[in-house]
């Protein structure tokens, strides 16, 4: 098993979380207990969401007493949630190592996704993304990863803390899909990344099938080729933005090292070698590049690979002068790669807003109460949404804010 996966936090015992139904077996093995302990283990860690060894009421006191002496389930604690009517409810989670993390569920007709983080902050400074202001703080661990879904589960089967705002909308919600879209870059915590790919599509782990994953990449083209290599049959979305160099490298650092001429290549090689239409993605900022010489640039950058666009209109951040384009130039951005033959579809806008756009909420909360872990939670009407203490000078805007949804309606061909 990997160590640096379980490494206990401190104070705490080895993190069940994150370990695989084989090596659940093998913990208990050591216990000297017999190998089904290990796969009940695995059938409450994950399917049951557990939140406490005290909760797995069928195993004996003895052995919840031995695993709270000697391991931990790395339950996090949400410590902030704003949720918009529509049902889109972003979390900040409190990790038990002590950072946190923005976790978004997005309701469908069909379930709903989990939109998860893949670290905490992000090394990639895109100009336009709030993750990346803070820098990188660390990777997050598979089990981290994991407990991000399990949150959400918890709180759509009421078994979360009493104190926070029920889902919005009536009865089958579930989650059905992950998008690994949140904070961080997946590529660079890739060994991370597919212990947790792994564990989601287990029977015995989330259940969430490889077809129902999506992991989003802003261009990190050693992982492209490497997950290549696994064949797993996921979607992967590359965050493309620009349809040449010069403009890429303002607003993608990451451009610099793997340029457009690296990264087109591995993308075709992706497509080619999993036969899975890929998505490129493409965040529409005004006047920046969303003209139609650009759409036009883009159709010549990416005709004859499989895959699809997804226009994204800007969320804008307080901290970057970008603004969310017209829906006038969304439409003839959507037309022409619609026309070129290129399936193209445009992130919907879902009604009120919450801060979705990357990391908008983390940096809320740390700027207003640096020391996290002393937040109160407290829910309050209208935005329904819970705060930490001393968020109440930094009152959330309900401006129009492109909340962090994936639910895709087609273009006009
Ligand atoms: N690092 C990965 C995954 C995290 S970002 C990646 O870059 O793909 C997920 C997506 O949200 C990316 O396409 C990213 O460019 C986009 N994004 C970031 N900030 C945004 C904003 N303010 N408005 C719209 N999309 C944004």
């Amino acid at each position: 098993m990997s160590g640096q996966d379980h490494r206990p936090a401190a104070g705490q015992g080895l993190c069940l979380k994150g370990m695989t139904s084989e090596e659940l077996q093998e913990f208990a093995r050591r216990q000297g207990w017999p190998d089904y302990r290990g796969r009940q283990l695995a059938e409450w860690v994950y399917r049951h969401a557990a939140q406490d060894f005290a909760d797995m009421t069928p195993l004996p006191a003895a052995v919840r007493r031995r695993l709270q002496e000697t391991a931990a389930l790395g339950t996090s604690q949400v410590q902030a949630l704003q949720q918009a009517p529509d049902g889109t409810a972003k979390f900040l989670l409190a990790l038990p190592g002590g950072d946190a993390v923005e976790t978004v569920f997005i309701p469908h007709s069909y379930g709903g996704s989990v939109c998860v983080s893949s670290q905490v902050g992000c090394a990639m400074q895109c100009a336009f993304c709030a993750s990346g202001i803070g820098g990188l703080v660390r990777s997050l661990s598979a089990g981290e990863m994991v407990e991000e879904v399990l949150a959400v589960r918890r709180w759509l089967k009421g078994a979360t803390d009493s104190e926070l705002p029920r889902p919005v909308g009536t009865g089958g919600l579930r989650v059905t899909h992950v998008v690994v879209m949140g904070s961080g870059e997946p590529l660079q915590n890739y060994d991370n990344l597919l212990r947790f790919l792994r564990i989601a599509e287990a029977p015995w782990g989330l259940g969430i099938g490889f077809r129902r994953i999506t992991v989003s990449t802003a261009g990190w083209v050693p992982g492209i080729r490497r997950l290549a290599e696994e064949d797993l049959p996921i979607t992967l979305a590359v965050s493309l933005h620009a349809p040449d160099d010069g403009l890429r490298n303002q607003l993608m650092p990451i451009n610099r090292r793997f340029p457009l001429d690296q990264l087109i290549p591995a993308c075709r090689q992706y497509a080619q070698s999993s036969g899975r239409r890929l998505t490129f993605e493409y965040v529409l900022i005004r006047d920046v590049n969303d003209r139609p010489e650009h759409a036009r640039q883009l159709v010549q950058l990416i005709r004859g690979i499989l895959g699809h666009v997804n226009l994204i209109p800007l969320n804008p951040v307080a901290e970057h002068p970008w603004q969310r384009p017209d829906p006038g130039a969304v439409e003839r951005f959507a037309r022409i790669v619609a026309g070129a033959g290129i399936p193209v579809t445009v992130r919907r806008e879902m009604g009120t807003s919450i801060d979705a756009a990357c990391g908008q909420l983390r940096r809320r909360v740390l700027q207003a109460a640096p020391e996290t872990a002393m937040m109160a939670r407290e829910p309050r009407t209208g935005g329904l949404w819970v705060a930490p203490q001393g968020l109440g000078e930094a009152r959330l805007d309900y401006a129009d804010r492109l909340p962090h949804g994936h639910r895709e309606i087609p273009a006009d061909q």
